[in-house]
């Protein structure tokens, strides 16, 4: 059962690779800069976050946290695009 699993995003954040920072954007008005300059993010956790920047000068930290089965599991965006193709998920009773 895929259908039923629903991401909420519990921290917006990004790290900048050219002045090595990460930064976190907390809430809707909470407009965030790296060192440099290079990357900003705003909205918090809101689904209307924006992110200003070069994609190629930025890493997501974004972690987001999954109801599965009762179960709440905490993700990072890497763990997330794994499990979009899911090989084989662990058997559940
Ligand atoms: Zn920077």
């Amino acid at each position: 059962m895929h259908a039923g699993i629903r991401y909420t995003i519990i921290k917006n954040a990004y790290y900048c690779k050219r002045c090595a920072h990460t930064i976190e954007s907390t809430h809707r008005r909470d407009y965030k800069e790296c060192p440099c300059g290079a990357v900003g993010i705003d909205g918090g956790l809101d689904s209307g976050a924006t992110l200003s920047g070069n994609p190629a000068d930025m890493e997501t930290r974004c972690v987001y946290m999954a109801t599965v089965n009762g179960q709440v599991q905490y993700l990072d965006e890497h763990t997330l695009q794994i499990s979009a193709h899911p090989p084989a998920t662990p058997a559940t009773q």
